[in-house]
């Protein structure tokens, strides 16, 4: 978010580096039940961001100090492959994936019943495979996939996407180069049922009217990921039915 650079991310025409327009997400792709092993599991890719979600519970709470005798609790892990950027990452966690998990945690809690579950954990793995700047809202909504794919009783699903600003313009789903030499990033994630905020971080800087705008686009666009997000279960569900019923080997 360094603001400042040679590179035209937008031009006069108003199309982005990657051939969108301001309001316009890059494509996705979203699968649940991916992983055999886990409870639950979702796929996601959003243009080049290739991001895994594993969901265990719920379970015994581990370590044992953070058991909450009134609910569970959902423990995130946002871990970023060494493969995942062109520069190799140093493996393990860092403060940027610590805060991650702990904002993905937060915005998970408010959709879970976890008053379901006292004492209980409910393990939620992210694993980012391939990095193109949004990888914590494609983490999210991939983590809420895999939590209803896992059973998990839920209020709603989260969907989550950026909206920011670069060459002053608000853009949504900013990319990499975007992100890098933009002027601010803005992930948001939603309970589209009420239309609740469940994750607002705010890096760089906007007027009051660009943030409102910024809001305002990336809201519409979490209600399609959220569409996306709800099909990737039904496929998954027309699966099992056919499995269940002997049509598919
Ligand atoms: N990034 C990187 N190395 C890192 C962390 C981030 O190359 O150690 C890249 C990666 O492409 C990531 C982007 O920078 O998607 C933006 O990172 P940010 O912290 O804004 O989080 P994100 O947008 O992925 O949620």
């Amino acid at each position: 978010m360094s603001g400042h650079t040679d590179m035209v991310l937008v031009d006069e025409k108003g199309m982005r580096i990657d051939g969108r327009t301001a309001e316009q997400h890059r494509p996705i792709k979203i699968e649940a039940g991916v992983l055999n092993n886990a409870d639950g599991s979702a796929y996601v890719e959003i243009g080049k961001n290739k991001v895994l979600a594993a969901v265990y519970g719920p379970r015994e709470c581990h370590p044992r100090h953070l058991q909450d005798p009134t609910k569970a609790i959902v423990q995130c892990k946002y871990n970023m492959q060494a493969f995942s950027v062109s520069d190799r990452k140093r493996p393990g966690p860092d403060r940027r994936s610590i805060e991650i998990s702990k904002i993905i945690s937060e915005a998970l809690e408010k959709v879970v019943l976890t008053e379901l579950y006292p004492r209980a954990s409910i393990d939620v793995y992210i694993e980012i495979l391939q990095a193109n700047a949004g990888t914590r809202c494609a983490g999210l909504t991939a983590a809420s996939v895999a939590l209803a794919d896992a059973g998990i009783p839920m209020r709603d699903i989260v969907p989550a996407i950026a909206a920011g600003k670069a060459d002053g313009h608000v853009l949504l789903d900013l990319n990499k180069e975007e992100d890098n030499f933009g002027q601010a990033d803005v992930p948001i994630a939603i309970v589209p049922s009420t239309d609740e905020i469940v994750l607002l971080q705010m890096d760089g800087n906007m007027t009051r009217e660009e943030f409102d705008h910024a809001i305002e686009m990336a809201v519409g666009a979490c209600h399609e990921v959220y569409d996306l997000q709800k099909d990737a279960l039904k496929r998954r569900y027309s699966k099992v039915q056919k499995e269940v019923s002997g049509d598919e080997q």
